[in-house]
């Protein structure tokens, strides 16, 4: 067994957070485990909970085709969300959900260790660019400790809004440059050690 998927069945025992009781799956994240690239959305929603596999219901469908953009398809990268458990409603997820679920967007993030961090929209974008907007951010990257953290609009988002979708299509298509330009990012300031994952 690997040892994403032996993280897998540790996701798939947490109780930590109410909406844990009312999951029909988890939806710990799917992709190759080597993958140079993770995408990070927000949480699963209704076709994603009942499947228990990231982006499988429309925004996941306009994910895949976003991907097909930059000739990737979905088994080359890592999908994974900011939270594990379909919230309730398909409210938005509570700050004490998000708290709870970073341990395993940490041990994924260290186990894939992608080159490139792709967060989908601001619940994502807020763990790695605090304090950010994601209007001003998206499609611009920062470096630290050597990977990449590249902002990007939620697929969900821009599926709905016109003026979204032409910014998520552009930005996707610079992501190739990324991947193959690394060095060309500059290190953010200030030093990376402090700048890992942040608190929301
Ligand atoms: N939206 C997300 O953020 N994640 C999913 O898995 C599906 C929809």
């Amino acid at each position: 067994m690997s040892a994403l998927s032996g993280l897998y069945e540790e996701i798939a025992l947490c109780q930590q957070c109410e909406i844990a009781k009312y999951r029909t799956k988890v939806v710990p994240g799917e992709g190759a485990e080597d993958a140079d690239i993770l995408f990070i959305g927000e949480a699963p929603g209704w076709h994603e909970d009942q499947q228990g596999r990231p982006f499988v219901g429309p925004a996941g469908q306009y994910l895949g085709e976003l991907l097909a953009s930059i000739n990737l398809k979905r088994e080359q990268v890592y999908i994974a969300n900011v939270i594990k458990c379909r919230p309730t409603g398909n409210r938005d997820p509570l700050p004490t959900e998000i708290r709870n679920c970073r341990k395993w967007l940490e041990r994924q993030i260290e186990l894939i260790c992608p080159r490139v961090i792709v967060t989908l929209g601001r619940y994502s974008m807020a763990m790695f660019f605090p304090g950010k907007s994601i209007s001003k951010i998206h499609g611009t990257a920062q470096k630290r400790d050597n990977v990449i953290y590249y902002a990007m609009y939620h697929p969900a988002a821009a599926l709905h809004q016109q003026s979204l979708r032409q910014a998520i299509e552009a930005d996707m298509l610079k992501i190739p440059s990324l991947l193959a330009d690394t060095k060309n990012v500059a290190e953010a300031e200030p030093p990376p050690q402090q700048l890992k994952m942040f608190e929301v």
